[in-house]
């Protein structure tokens, strides 16, 4: 069914580019293509997903092959493997699926390549829980956003925009107060509301945000602090924040893991959690943590429901285990015997690995090194369809195919991979 918008050369489309998941974007069915209602970085993974080369081949020790003769090549070193490693996860819901399937007959380790950052998250939740928010409520609630070491918009270009300078919200609310603490301060404007109020920006070294973070949260329960600063920021401008958190109706606290880069960022993501709660115990008070991209919240989702554990996870005789230290992609990548690394969103290169490697990805993939295998498949939401989880976890929104390709997609490729394994499985029964 068409939009009002659209017109018979034009296709309603959701964006995979952030967590977003923009889904009021109308795409030209012709050439040239032109996008519209999206940010730049939703145009620029349109234009980069249609020029993508959809007419290159499978290839094995980097000649062009069939997509048989590399699926039969891809089975051989799964086959032999007694430790593989399925990295990078660039995919999205059905795709994570097929994922999950085909290492529980493999017996393989599965991590994320954004886990270094969305780890952090998971060490968060799993020690005490957490208070998040969906983006309607931030849309309809939020009276104050308070930004933790991020801009926001660098990452998720549209924030604003959509949850923040709407002028329709279910209740009567004001525009919310913006604050930033430890953003890059050339990047805050985009916290400049329409009528021209601009956001309070605390500059603040990023790597001083634990000490900011805590000095919030004493402050909050009446501690008495005798310095004049925390992290170099003066203590009466946390007063100040402290107040109007306090004060606020329903704060939304918004962070982003990757650009927590100090070590045991964990912890300081667990004293914002701390600091919520604390405010919940007066008013009322949210957090909302920003995914780093490439399906990360799809992938960490459909594992966890169909394995119990997150990514960072091993199955052994069909069973899951869960390390979130040892699983690293870091510390296996060099241990496995076989690497299968997948990214279908975006042309990431595998980490060079001393074991052979299988490459299922975006056809634009380049390599330093040359995988034994090289399976190029379709881009969900350009090429294929998909299901994909928006960065607030709350709903999966669709997909579309919005050309036609002759790549197949990582399900399918996967399902020739499960295939094959069978049957070399019962010949070797036949046999013995
Ligand atoms: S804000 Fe995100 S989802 Fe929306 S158009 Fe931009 S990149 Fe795509």
């Amino acid at each position: 069914m068409k939009t009002q918008q659209e017109t018979n050369d034009q296709t309603s489309a959701t964006c995979p580019a952030c967590g977003l998941l923009c889904d009021d974007l109308i795409l030209n069915q012709t050439s040239p293509l032109a996008v519209k209602n999206a940010c730049p970085k939703g145009i620029e993974f349109f234009e980069r997903s249609f020029s993508a080369n959809i007419n290159v081949s499978p290839s094995i020790d980097g000649k062009p092959s069939d997509l048989a003769s590399a699926v039969k090549k891809a089975t051989e070193i799964l086959q032999q493997s007694k430790s593989a490693l399925f990295a990078g996860l660039g995919t999205e819901v059905q795709g994570m699926r097929a994922v999950i399937r085909l290492a529980k007959k493999t017996n393989a380790t599965l991590d994320h390549l954004h886990s270094e950052s969305s780890i952090r998250n998971t060490l968060a939740l799993q020690n005490g829980g957490w208070l998040t928010t969906t983006l309607a409520e931030v849309k309809n609630r939020a009276d104050v956003i308070l930004a933790i070491g991020t801009d926001i918009t660098s990452s998720h270009p549209r924030f604003f925009e959509k949850l923040v300078w709407n002028t329709e919200s279910l209740f009567d609310k004001p525009t919310p107060e913006v604050i930033y603490i430890g953003a890059p301060a050339e990047k805050t404007k985009a916290g400049t509301a329409p009528d021209g109020k601009a956001p309070t920006t605390i500059t603040a070294d990023p790597n001083h945000l634990p000490e900011i973070v805590n000095t919030l949260s004493a402050l909050l329960c009446k501690k008495k602090i005798h310095a004049q600063t925390a992290g170099s920021v003066a203590l009466s401008e946390l007063v100040s924040v402290v107040e109007k958190l306090k004060n606020a109706k329903y704060a939304v606290i918004v962070w982003s893991a990757s650009s927590f880069k100090f070590s045991h960022a964990e912890l300081t993501i667990q004293s914002i959690v701390q600091l919520i709660n604390q405010l919940n115990e007066t008013t009322r008070a949210a957090g909302l943590p920003l995914n780093s991209g490439d399906g990360d919240y799809s992938v960490n989702n459909a594992s966890a429901w169909l394995s119990g554990y997150p990514t960072r996870s091993r199955f052994k005789n069909g069973r899951a285990d869960y390390d979130s230290f040892h699983f690293s992609t870091k510390k296996q990548h060099n241990i496995a015997d076989a690497l299968l690394w997948i990214s279908t969103f975006n042309p990431h290169e595998p980490p060079i690995s001393h074991c052979p490697t299988i490459v299922i990805g975006h056809p634009d993939t380049k390599f330093e090194r040359t995988p034994d295998v090289f399976i190029p498949v379709g881009i969900p939401g350009v090429d294929h369809t998909g299901l994909m989880f928006r960065m607030d976890s709350s709903i999966t929104l669709p997909l579309k195919a919005l050309q036609e390709t002759q790549l197949p997609s990582l399900g399918e490729v996967i399902k020739q991979l499960e295939t094959a394994l069978s049957n070399t499985q019962a010949a070797k029964v036949k046999t013995a």
